[in-house]
C-alpha cells in the first residue's frame, strides 16, 4: 500500500485493514503526517501539530495488535481536532490570543471516546476565534485556505477540520455546529459534515460559545464515515447536564433506501442562492424523484427569522461565556494598575473584534430595560421556528435545502459582518430548534467548487437523515480534489 492510497483510504477501510493486520496503524498515521508536512505550509490547517503524540499513539494501536486485544472501530485512524476541544496536555486556544498557551488538565469526552475506539488524533485544528465566524479570516492566527481552490476560504468557523478532510491530512475530523460551523465548511470544501441532534454528543470540553445551541459533530469524506464517526461519539455522558439519557446513534440504522421517503423543499431557503447552487438544488430534488422518493416544496415560515433571532441569542449566550476570560483564570494577562485596568487590558488585546462585537451584542440585548424586547422576542421565535417544523415534519420525513447560499468566496471578499452572516441563512435554523442536519456533497459549478446539499431531520432523525444523504452521495456525479492533485494531473 501506498502513502498516496493511504490518504485516499476511507476511515471504514482503515479501521478494517488495521483490524485484519493488512497494514499497521504506524504506516497509516506516517503517510497523513508526510501529507500534511507537504501541504499544510499551504492550506494552514492546523494551529497545533501532534505528530510524535500521533506516531506514539500508532504504535500503541499495533501492539495491541499485537497481544490479541480486540481493537475498536476507528482502530488506526487519524482524526483532526478543531481547537475549540480540551486535550490533556495540548495547547487548546480557540485560535484566540486570549488563550494562546493555555494547556488544559482534561480531555473533551468525544476525544477521549474516539481515542477508545483506536482513532489517532493528529492535530489541532484552525477556526473562527472562539468559533464566530463562516470564513476561518477570524483566527487571531491566519486564514485556512480551501483546499480545492487555495484562493478561497475554506468556510468556518470548523474551516480547519473541513479543509484537513479535503486536503487528506485525515479522513475523518470534528467540529462544533452553532449555527451552521460544521455543515458550511463541509460544503465549501467538499466533504460530508453533520450536526447532531442537540444533547446526542456530549458538550464536555468543548469551549464554550452559545450553550443551548453548541453541537459537535463529525466531518468525512463519506457518509458512512460521518455515521461511523457519529456512532462512537454519540451518548450519554453525566459530566454535560444537556446531555440525554438513554439516547445514543447506530451506525447500522442508517442503512435502506429511500423509496416512498417524503422529502420537502423548504421554500424560505430557495431565495438567494446563486446560480450555481440553484442548479444543484433542483438535480438533487431530480435524483431523490428518480430514487423513488416524494419530493415537494414545504414551508416553514418561521424559518425566516432564524438569522435574526439566533444574531440575539448566541451573541447574550456568549457575552456570559466568555466573561471567565478575565486575565486571572486562563491564558493571557495584561497587567494593569488595578484589577479592572488588568481586565480592560486583558479583554481588550486578547480578543479580536468579531468576539467583541458579539459580547457588546449580547450584552445590549440581555441589558435592563432591552431584555424583553430584544432576548426575549428572540426566544419566542425559536419556539415558533421549532414549532414550523414540528408541523412541516408532520408531513415529511426529512427537509432539504442548499447548505450555503453560494460557492467557496475568496478572501476578504465579506467585510462587512452582515454579508458574512448571511453565509448561515439556511443552516442556523436546524441549530435553533435543536435538531439535526447534514450536508453532502453533491455537485461543483463550472469551475469545479464543490457544492453541499443540505439534509434535515427531526430530532433523533439521524438514521433517515444519513440514508437520504447516502443516496444523494450515490446520485452526485461530483468528487471534490485538491487543487494540487488536479494540477498535477
Ligand atoms: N457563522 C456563525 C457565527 O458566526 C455560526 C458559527 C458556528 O456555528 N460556530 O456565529
Amino acid at each position: 500500500m501506498s502513502d498516496a492510497q493511504f490518504v485516499e483510504m476511507s476511515a471504514v477501510d482503515i479501521a478494517a485493514g488495521v483490524r485484519s493486520g493488512a497494514f499497521s496503524a504506524v504506516e497509516v498515521v506516517t503517510a497523513h503526517l508526510k501529507q500534511i508536512e507537504s501541504y499544510d505550509h499551504e492550506v494552514k490547517a492546523f494551529v497545533t501539530q501532534m505528530s510524535d503524540r500521533a506516531l506514539e499513539a500508532a504504535r500503541a494501536v499495533d501492539e495491541k495488535r499485537a497481544r490479541g486485544e480486540e481493537l475498536g472501530a476507528l482502530a488506526g485512524v487519524p482524526v483532526a481536532l478543531k481547537d475549540n476541544m480540551a486535550y490533556r496536555g495540548v495547547e487548546t486556544t480557540c485560535s484566540s490570543k486570549i488563550l494562546r498557551g493555555w494547556i488544559p488538565p482534561y480531555t473533551a469526552t468525544v476525544v477521549e471516546r474516539l481515542e477508545a475506539a483506536g482513532a489517532i488524533a493528529i492535530g489541532k485544528t484552525n477556526l473562527d476565534e472562539f468559533a464566530m465566524g463562516s470564513s476561518t479570516e477570524n483566527s487571531a492566527f491566519f486564514p485556512t485556505r480551501n483546499p480545492i481552490d487555495l484562493n478561497r476560504v475554506p468556510g468556518g468557523s470548523s474551516g480547519g477540520s473541513a479543509a484537513s478532510v479535503a486536503a487528506r491530512f485525515a479522513p475523518i475530523a470534528i467540529g462544533s455546529d452553532t449555527g451552521g460551523s460544521i455543515r458550511q465548511p463541509a460544503s465549501l470544501c467538499g466533504v460530508v459534515g453533520v450536526k447532531p441532534t442537540y444533547g446526542l454528543v456530549s458538550r464536555y470540553g468543548l469551549i464554550a460559545f452559545a450553550s443551548s445551541l453548541d453541537q459537535i459533530g463529525p466531518f468525512a469524506r463519506s457518509v458512512e464515515d460521518s455515521s461511523l464517526v457519529l456512532d462512537v461519539i454519540s451518548g450519554h455522558d453525566e459530566r454535560d447536564s444537556t446531555s440525554l439519557s438513554g439516547r445514543s446513534y447506530d451506525h447500522q440504522a442508517s442503512d435502506g433506501g429511500i423509496e416512498g421517503l417524503r422529502v420537502g423543499v423548504i421554500t424560505e431557503m430557495m431565495d438567494g442562492l446563486s446560480d450555481s447552487v440553484n442548479k444543484a438544488l433542483a438535480q438533487a430534488i431530480e435524483s431523490l424523484r428518480s430514487m423513488g422518493a416524494l419530493v415537494d416544496e414545504v414551508s416553514v415560515p418561521a424559518a425566516k427569522f432564524g438569522l435574526t433571532a439566533y444574531y440575539l441569542i448566541a451573541p447574550a449566550e456568549a457575552s456570559s461565556n466568555l466573561a471567565r476570560f478575565d486575565g486571572v483564570r486562563y491564558g493571557l494577562r495584561v497587567e494593569g494598575k488595578d484589577m479592572n485596568e488588568t481586565y480592560e487590558l486583558t479583554r481588550g488585546q486578547g480578543f479580536g473584534p468579531e468576539v467583541k462585537r458579539r459580547i457588546m451584542l449580547g450584552t445590549y440585548a440581555l441589558s435592563a430595560g432591552y431584555y424583553d424586547a430584544l432576548y426575549g422576542k428572540a426566544q419566542k421565535v425559536r419556539t415558533l421556528i421549532a414549532n414550523d417544523f414540528d408541523a412541516a415534519y408532520s408531513n415529511y420525513d426529512v427537509l432539504i435545502s442548499a447548505t450555503s447560499p453560494t460557492v467557496a468566496f475568496e478572501f476578504n471578499a465579506k467585510s462587512d459582518p452582515l454579508s458574512m452572516y448571511m453565509s448561515d441563512v439556511c443552516t442556523i435554523p436546524s441549530n435553533l430548534a435543536g435538531h439535526p442536519a447534514m450536508s453532502v456533497p453533491f455537485a461543483g459549478d463550472e469551475d469545479g467548487l464543490p457544492i453541499g446539499i443540505q439534509v434535515l431531520a427531526p430530532s433523533f432523525g439521524e438514521s433517515v437523515m444519513f440514508k437520504v444523504a447516502s443516496a444523494l452521495e450515490a446520485a452526485a456525479k461530483y468528487r471534490a480534489v485538491p487543487q494540487w492533485a488536479s494540477t498535477e494531473k
